[in-house]
């Protein structure tokens, strides 16, 4: 598949991995907004949040799941963090493959 996400989660393309498992995988953004930007993705291949079902929405809450457990980790889960989801055009999503932007290590004044 021409995804740029799938073919980090095979490997195809390298990445800085923090936790992976059978369902889900993160690795640090390749242009960091933060101090700590950390990309988590589904390892099944969903566009966008507009594409969310009842069917694979599992796959969303395994991500979900998985980043208190990432950001304690790395070590800024306890001064909090924030977790973005940007969904098409006018979300300002680039890359087709839904994923959540885990942003820490300083603290974010505006929304
Ligand atoms: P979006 O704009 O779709 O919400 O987020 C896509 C993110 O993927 C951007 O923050 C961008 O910096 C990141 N990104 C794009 N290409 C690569 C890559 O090849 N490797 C990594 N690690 N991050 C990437
Ligand atoms: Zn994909």
């Amino acid at each position: 598949m021409d995804c740029l996400f799938c073919k980090i989660i095979a490997g195809e393309i390298p990445s800085t991995k923090v936790y992976e498992d059978d369902a889900v995988l993160a690795f640090r953004d390749i242009n960091p907004q933060a101090p700590e930007h950390i990309v988590a993705v589904p390892k099944t291949h969903i566009e966008s949040a507009n594409d969310i079902t009842a069917q694979n929405v599992k796959c969303v809450a395994d991500v979900w799941e998985r980043i208190p457990k990432i950001a304690d980790k790395l070590g800024f889960g306890k001064d909090g963090y924030r977790v973005i989801n940007n969904c098409g055009e006018n979300g300002g999503q680039t890359v087709p493959h839904i994923h959540f932007h885990i942003l820490g290590g300083k603290k974010f004044t505006d929304l």
